[in-house]
């Protein structure tokens, strides 16, 4: 993509998620440093200060140890002389030379008449200055990076044109490939603030042409005709060992008239972690297979899906319902028999992962297709799913409870089912916010309920040693389990590096009660079901949101036990108080929401269509609702054909069928 670029630059900029000139451009700097030169006069201890000087002494080095110097020199300027001191910088000794104007960037001390220097620029910085800071992987520099973005500038570029001319000019928008230039060379802030508001409205306005432009064909998406037996489908939830509840009937209720009906389903269901989703899409997906087609259902890791299948195959044992599993991990052979069995309708029901998506999945007949936790996935790859059936009904499920408001206009394009209320006699989850120095009081509970026979969560946010000491890694804290609980306790561990089978081995043993302790990452966060689970322990609390935190607690209080949830925390966290306060998703997302926008609203990874680089839809909900407008006339006007961009966006996301 550029000249001269190194194999091994080139995969780390791979890893930056860079692979063509265009992607530099859109990789946008995190933060800026401003240089901007003061008059020795207003010298301060208190801030770091860019100042222009005059070199009057030769610089002496020392070396203190090994890979420890420092470099030393006098320096004046407006007739006030000081001494000027650097770490490491031996190196620069010969291009310091008396007489010379430098700059010099740190922190003055009055004491010692120093200045300690962290950077020195041989070239003097004369004017403002403002200097993008990039976000990038260890081996890449931000200077290379610079020097890369000036070359990509100056190629002749064939960008996607994002936002309709019209609309730049009714906005004022600043050009794009200004933009660029304003928001990685930035001579003022004011350049910063104009390719930023440029930026935010590309964003927003093509997030809001897919869902409208989805939206316009759903309402015209005819389905396929599925004629149910009403009694078969009773009968099947009068064996279920609960009874539904009021949601939930309504929920399959409104399934199965879109089922029925002539149009399309493309139904979203909605509802707080553990209010009963699952079960709902478990009967549509039957009620389908009585009406003589497949279902699918897609999940977002293999821990889920395997949940699922094995749930699944327990619901319908008495059932002839045939019922498979599709996950990467699974061997070739393994595959190719589900593969064959599916294009043959020997399966009525498969469960799986992405793998669902690979080219040999071929259906004979599909009639339905389910995803769950939507939000993991895009819009390309839940339509290509879909794709592979012709005319099938659509349904989402999804945990992220969000503000109504929101939900309409991020999730415009689908009908929406709730599930407000959980199972009956679901205890609300106890919430502590306890820190690391109340150790012995967190073992003591985690004891207390081992010996009650119950199951507890352990969840840590990183999987290695981190550069931040105090953070809790899952192979430290196994280690000072098993200590503390003298070997009593079976300890396990999982986390996202962890090999597919290894997961599945670990999850297998805590389902079946064998691992009484289980160590983890925020893999666990979506969706797992071990309903004898009843303590969770979250360090670090104040690195998650509120929404993952509550989705994390959701792996608990899933049967009629008590059940505690532990956040620790050396910090104070004002948010926290609102999961010790509430159990209510919706208030809780609402409470997130006020507080840190929208930020976690979709959970750790953000993923899917909601990932977005500049743009906020809290604090730029406003910008949200004049964009959907926007696109609303592009829509209407046609002038979407004749831009290479959204026509482009329109073929991938327009359904074969
Ligand atoms: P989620 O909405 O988070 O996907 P699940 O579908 O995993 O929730 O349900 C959580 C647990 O509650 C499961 O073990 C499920 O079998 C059980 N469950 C579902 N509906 C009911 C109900 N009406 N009464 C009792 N338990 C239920
Ligand atoms: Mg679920």
């Amino acid at each position: 993509m550029i000249k001269g670029l190194g194999e091994k630059t080139v995969k780390l900029l791979n890893q930056c998620g860079i692979y063509r000139a265009e992607d530099l451009l859109t990789y946008y700097p995190y933060r800026y440093e401003v240089f901007n030169p003061t008059d020795v006069l207003t010298l301060s201890g208190e801030f770091i200060q860019t100042v222009n000087v005059l070199v009057e002494s030769e610089p002496v080095v020392s070396y203190i140890r090994r890979n420890f110097n420092t470099l030393r020199f006098r320096v004046s300027a407006l007739n006030k002389v000081f001494q000027v001191s650097i770490f490491n910088r031996a190196f620069m000794k010969p291009h310091i030379e008396v007489g010379k104007k430098i700059t010099i960037i740190g922190r003055y001390d009055e004491k010692k008449n120093t200045f300690l220097a962290s950077d020195i620029k041989l070239k003097a910085i004369t004017s403002l200055q403002i200097k993008p800071v990039y976000h990038l992987v260890r081996g890449l520099k931000n200077a290379n990076f610079e020097k890369w973005l000036q070359e990509v500038m100056k190629l002749p570029m064939d960008l996607d044109v994002k936002i309709p001319f019209e609309i730049e000019k009714r906005y004022h928008f600043i050009s794009q490939t200004e933009a660029f230039g304003a928001i990685h060379f930035p001579k003022c802030a004011e350049d910063v603030k104009r390719a930023k508001v440029r930026f935010i409205y590309e964003e927003l306005f093509e997030f809001m042409f897919k869902i409208m432009y989805l939206k316009e064909k759903e309402t015209k998406a005819i389905g396929l005709p599925h004629v149910i037996s009403d009694e078969k489908v009773n009968d099947f939830v009068l064996s279920l060992p609960f009874e539904l509840t009021k949601d939930q009937k309504q929920a399959l209720a409104d399934g199965l008239q879109d089922l029925k009906s002539e149009k399309r389903m493309n139904r979203l269901l909605l509802g707080d972690v553990g209010s009963g989703k699952t079960i709902v899409a478990f009967i549509l997906m039957y009620a389908n297979v009585l009406s003589g087609y497949q279902s699918v259902l897609m999940a977002p890791t293999e821990i889920l899906a395997t949940q699922h299948y094995q749930s699944c195959k327990k619901f319908f044992d008495q059932y002839p319902v045939r019922i498979e599993l599709l996950v990467g991990s699974m061997k070739a052979s393994e595959k190719k028999k589900v593969f064959s069995d599916l294009s043959n309708q020997e399966v009525d029901i498969v469960i799986g992962t992405h793998a669902l998506l690979n080219d040999q999945v071929v259906f004979a007949n599909l009639g339905l297709v389910v995803t769950d936790e939507q939000h993991r996935f895009g819009v390309n790859q839940r339509k290509n799913l879909q794709n592979k059936g012709y005319r099938s009904d659509v349904l989402y499920l999804s945990a992220t409870p969000i503000p109504r408001t929101y939900a309409l206009t991020i999730y415009g394009d689908m009908d929406t089912s709730m599930i407000a209320t959980k199972p009956q006699g679901r205890k609300p989850v106890r919430t502590l916010i306890k820190k690391e120095a109340d150790v012995k009081e967190i073992l003591q509970a985690i004891y207390h309920e081992f010996q009650l026979g119950h199951q507890i969560y352990v969840v840590a946010p990183m999987i290695e040693e981190s550069e931040m000491d105090d953070l809790k890694d899952v192979h430290f804290l196994k280690e000072k389990f098993e200590l503390a609980f003298r070997d009593k306790v079976n300890v396990g561990v999982l986390h996202g590096k962890m090999k597919a089978s290894e997961k599945d081995q670990v999850m297998k043993s805590f389902e079946k009660g064998e691992i009484q302790i289980l160590i983890s990452t925020t893999v666990i966060e979506v969706g797992v079901d071990v309903p004898n689970a009843t303590m969770i322990v979250i360090f670090n609390a104040e690195r998650f949101g509120l929404a993952t935190l509550h989705q994390l607690r959701g792996r608990v209080g899933r049967n009629n036990l008590q059940s505690t949830c532990i956040l620790i925390s050396n910090q104070e966290v004002e948010r926290l108080k609102v999961l010790e306060e509430s159990n209510d998703g919706f208030y809780i997302s609402e409470k997130d929401f006020e507080l840190r926008g929208q930020g976690d609203l979709f959970g750790v990874e953000q993923s899917g269509d909601m990932s977005f680089k500049m743009a906020d839809l809290k604090r730029d909900y406003k910008i949200l609702l004049q964009a959907k407008n926007d696109v609303i006339d592009y829509l209407k006007s046609g002038d979407y054909f004749q831009s290479a961009y959204y026509r482009d966006l329109t073929n991938k996301i327009d359904f074969t069928n």
